[in-house]
């Protein structure tokens, strides 16, 4: 799904209902008609809350601003959850040269094993964005407040180990609320969606998964992948030739979007 009309927007839509209901009273429409309006309404919040590329609550990138070129990028979710994984992972990036982005999340950044592999994420290229702290299966239902507070939280973390300030924030699940949208005004967060969801936590077969991956590959996408999968490994090579093959590039996250990463230090 790509964005909503501009107009479409939370505001928008509640003002729109009551308009309708307002018409609906003045003409003495059947109740149904409040029920189809009251439908509708939560039809478009349902889609736009849940589908991050329809900028409903909150301005998100999840595709390349000029997607003239063969040019994608690719990003992993939830690291560091298994640090032999996400070596695996590296090691394929390495041998093809081709940069990725780890969104990371704050409680998995804590053995030692965890961070050596954050810091082996930055030393070899990759670009390190922020996956909350908690990634909690409550977060849509955080307060603004603890948003920014677990956003700042794996900052920190980040910060602390590699020294640098992460500007790339992927809300988990992909689920965008007003409150995230305030979080995200006030911590000066870049939002970063996707526009290919592999799909790979539910299909686990690189055979089915490149079949899928290559059906959906457009210029200027932006792939999601969880490099914690244990079949991971077997599925990148396949996926790396195929684009190598078609003539694709992968390109930082940052150049893809024409973003900093990171903040810039005094
Ligand atoms: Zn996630």
């Amino acid at each position: 799904m790509g964005p909503f009309p501009k107009f479409l927007r939370l505001n928008t839509l509640i003002i729109s209902a009551f308009v309708l209901w307002g018409i609906a009273a003045l003409v003495a429409a059947p109740w149904w008609v409040y029920a189809l309006v009251l439908l509708m309404l939560l039809t478009i919040a349902y889609f736009g809350t849940t589908q991050i590329a329809s900028n409903f609550h909150l301005p998100a990138y999840c595709k390349a601003v000029h997607s003239d070129k063969k040019e994608i990028a690719i990003t992993f979710d939830d690291g560091v959850l298994n640090p032999i994984q996400s070596n695996l992972v590296l090691d394929i990036l390495k041998q093809y040269e081709v940069p990725a982005t780890f969104f990371c999340i704050g409680k998995n950044l804590a053995s030692n094993e965890q961070i050596q592999v954050l810091k082996r994420m930055d030393a070899e290229g990759h670009i390190i964005g922020n996956h909350s702290f908690s990634h909690a299966n409550l977060f849509d239902f955080f307060s603004s407040k603890r948003v920014v507070q677990e956003i700042l939280d794996t900052d920190k973390l980040i910060q602390q180990h590699l020294n640098k300030q992460p500007l790339f924030f992927r809300p988990p699940y992909g689920i965008t609320t007003p409150n995230i949208a305030k979080a995200m005004r006030q911590v000066e967060h870049q939002t970063i969606g996707w526009s290919l969801r592999s799909l790979d936590t539910v299909i686990k077969e690189e055979n089915r998964l490149l079949k899928r991956v290559k059906k959906k590959l457009k210029k200027g996408s932006i792939l999601l992948f969880h490099d914690h999968l244990e079949f991971l490994p077997r599925f990148l090579p396949l996926f790396l030739d195929y684009l190598l093959k078609e003539g694709y590039t992968v390109v930082g996250l940052d150049q893809l979007l024409q973003l900093q990463a990171y903040k810039k230090t005094q």
